[in-house]
């Protein structure tokens, strides 16, 4: 039982399902309540909102957002990103759907400038899954040692490639269910495959979508798989590999992590960080002293 149906409110019910609210409950106590809250006031506030039919009309400036809302905001969102980065594509180098999938690992918590500096000579070296499943462990390290964490990468890629040939006949998969199974792949690696070595749909979450996905109200999570569902419900199909990666681009050219551009940013109207960062910068008040 909810604390809403606790408090005997009308329509509490069905709070849970129709309320989209991406925003936080300090947000949402400092709009409805005006003044401390807790859990029961929170979802008090919002099915009486709901009962009410408020919520639904409550645009960017009211802060919460229905459902429907947010996919009308995420839907203008995914215009302005195709305007802005209409023939975007996967930066890291590749011929086939093995070097895509080895550039990706070696992607992890490195540029994909580095990656791109290392690859050539790594996939001339190691042209194939039996090249990498047959290599010397000490001679992969060195291949891919300027990609930092050299030592797990490399023992991952040469598993991996084994696991490719004896379980895949030497092709990598295609399904995310097949992908996730593979030794350092996980789902973020393997929608970066499906999505631009296949052509099969699949967000992405990496840092820059995480965080500009918050930013943009279209999530309040932190974890990659919670963020990634959102978007599934939010973004068409046919977009979650463009999406993912038009937010990537926009994460490095402008939405950066620590000093987002969000004068000059072309999302600005759509996105409620910068009205929610100029609220926690304001000087508190503090009431004189008696
Ligand atoms: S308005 Fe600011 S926070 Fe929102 S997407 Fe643009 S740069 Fe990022």
């Amino acid at each position: 039982m909810t604390a809403a149906n606790e408090a005997g409110i009308e329509g509490a019910q069905s709070a849970p399902e129709e309320c989209g609210a991406v925003y936080s409950k300090f947000d949402l106590g400092l709009m409805i309540l005006h003044e401390p809250f807790s859990d029961a006031t929170y979802t008090t506030g919002v099915a009486a909102f709901l009962s009410a039919g408020v919520l639904e009309s409550m645009a960017i400036g009211g802060k919460i957002m229905s459902r429907k809302a947010v996919a009308a905001r995420a839907a203008q969102i995914v215009d302005r990103l195709e305007e802005l980065y209409p023939d975007v594509q996967c930066a890291l180098h590749h011929d086939n759907p093995l070097q895509l999938l080895v550039a990706t690992i070696l992607s992890a918590q490195c540029t994909d400038a580095r990656v791109n500096l290392v690859t050539p000579e790594l996939f001339r070296k190691f042209p194939d899954a039996q090249a990498f499943a047959g290599a010397r462990l000490k001679e992969l390290e060195s291949a891919i040692r300027t990609t930092g964490f050299f030592r797990n990468k490399a023992k991952n890629i040469r598993e991996c490639c084994r696991a490719i040939l004896k379980r895949f006949g030497g092709g990598v998969p295609s399904t995310l269910e097949d992908l996730v199974t593979l030794p350092g792949v996980g789902r973020k690696t393997a929608n970066v495959v499906l999505g631009s070595a296949f052509g099969i749909p699949g967000i992405t979450v990496d840092t820059h979508v995480g965080r500009l996905s918050r930013r943009l109200g279209l999530t309040k999570h932190q974890d990659p798989v919670k963020i990634e569902f959102d978007l599934m419900k939010l973004i068409p199909e046919e977009k979650w590999s463009t999406f993912s990666l038009q937010l990537i681009w926009h994460g490095r050219r402008v939405c950066h992590a620590r000093s987002p551009r969000c004068g000059e940013c072309t999302l600005n109207a759509l996105c409620p960080y910068p009205a929610r960062l100029s609220r926690s910068s304001r000087t508190p008040i503090i009431p004189p002293a008696p």
